[in-house]
């Protein structure tokens, strides 16, 4: 391992940075080329905004949460309905993106990891699209316990290879696909999940999440004539919260919120809550908050919501983080599950175990807004992944919501 990054670039404050083998800089610095020129090319941008129009189904509603604002009985509470994006999540914005840089690259295999199996469905879809090869690397200990996800990525044309190796979860995966990417690295794309990993990684899945933010800018003016007071994001790797926060970073009156996962509890030491727990080291390429021991053994994490479930976050949250700009709290699972039942309930839609996280959130903010404060809700996700999770713990025996 070596610090490569000489100068600044690539850091928020004093995160990111590449903290990889030598070996792959070249990969690193052809991407962080080819990016750069893309990222002025107006035809690529034209194309990923069609796709994101034509193949997501963007923009997505920005929805008045009516039910669920009378429940709390002040506000005004929106909901960001990404959960209505093909493949259900906002995952998809980035793998758009991220397949036309693949492709401007000449790439013919595209590699990926995943945990909840989300990042993988997502990365086979756009892969399959494209006609390239399509290699997921998965945890043996994730295939089994995402396997209608393992099955969609087979269907979908995509190769998913088992990983056994360590915890046989997301960062034995993650490790499994750098390997991969070091010795293909000519032929093939490497699709991070997630505002992680190395620079140039972090700033492109960012540039690609930020559709949600753009359009909710655009949607809360066209609705309410001014900015909203509060915005509200799970944060796992951190995609969809940057994606949402990012226009409005530069809107001092906005509060932004970002919402961790607790899990069991932040004491009972079964959690994935990196900021409100975790320390400075290094972890996946990057400098940032990691939950990990004093040895600085990476700490497994913990939560019920798989997309949750990582001992890292990207490294724009933790220099929002430090900076203060966003603040970060932390709900658990049981939380999470009150809060699903609560929105399907309320306003008929079953959200993503991640999204709950947010929703959750609003029964401790709710009490301290004002009046007419204004809301927005980033749902990152559906539920239907969610179902077997749902019927477990919110069903009794009898088949009767408890
Ligand atoms: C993957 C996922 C997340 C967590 O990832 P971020 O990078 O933190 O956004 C949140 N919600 C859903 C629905 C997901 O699939």
């Amino acid at each position: 391992m070596q610090i490569s990054m000489k100068n600044r670039t690539g850091y928020f404050g004093d995160y990111g940075g590449q903290f990889i083998p030598e070996i792959l800089k070249p990969a690193l610095r052809e991407l962080e080329t080819a990016y750069t020129k893309l990222k002025k090319d107006q035809h690529f941008q034209q194309r990923f905004r069609n796709e994101l129009r034509d193949y997501a189904g963007r923009p997505t509603p920005l929805y008045y949460a009516e039910n669920l604002t009378h429940h709390y009985g002040r506000g005004k509470i929106y909901l960001k309905r990404e959960d209505l994006n093909h493949t259900g999540a906002h995952k998809i914005n980035n793998a758009i993106g991220q397949i036309l840089i693949a492709q401007a690259m000449q790439k013919t295999r595209i590699i990926a990891e995943t945990g909840a199996g989300q990042h993988g469905v997502a990365t086979a879809t756009v892969a399959a699209r494209a006609g390239l090869e399509c290699c997921i690397y998965m945890g043996a200990e994730d295939m089994q316990r995402q396997f209608p996800n393992v099955q969609r990525m087979r269907l979908l044309g995509a190769r998913v290879r088992s990983v056994d190796s360590g915890t046989a979860t997301l960062k034995d995966a993650t490790n499994e696909a750098l390997r991969d990417w070091l010795v293909n690295v000519g032929t093939t794309h490497y699709i991070i999940g997630s505002v992680v990993g190395p620079h140039p990684f972090p700033t492109i899945v960012r540039d690609f999440q930020k559709i949600i933010g753009e359009e909710t800018y655009r949607q809360i003016f066209e609705k309410e004539q001014r900015l909203p007071d509060y915005i509200i994001a799970c944060v796992g790797g951190g995609s969809n919260a940057i994606g949402i926060f990012t226009p409005f970073l530069k809107e001092p009156s906005v509060n932004l919120i970002g919402v961790e996962a607790a899990g069991k509890g932040l004491d009972s030491g079964k959690h994935a809550a990196t900021l409100g727990r975790g320390s400075v080291g290094i972890f996946h390429g990057m400098k940032t908050y990691i939950l990990q021991n004093k040895d600085g053994q990476i700490q497994l994490p913990y939560s019920l919501s798989a997309g949750l479930d990582y001992p890292g976050v990207g490294p724009e949250h933790s220099f929002l983080y430090d900076s203060k700009r966003v603040d970060y709290h932390s709900v658990t699972d049981a939380e999470a599950l009150s809060a699903v039942r609560q929105l399907c309930r309320l306003e008929g839609i079953i959200p993503a175990l991640e999204s709950a996280h947010a929703l959750a959130f609003l029964n401790y903010l709710m009490p301290q807004t004002a009046q007419n404060d204004i809301i927005v809700v980033n749902l990152s996700g559906r539920g239907d992944k969610d179902m077997s999770t749902y019927i477990n713990h919110l069903c009794q025996p009898q088949g009767e919501l408890s």
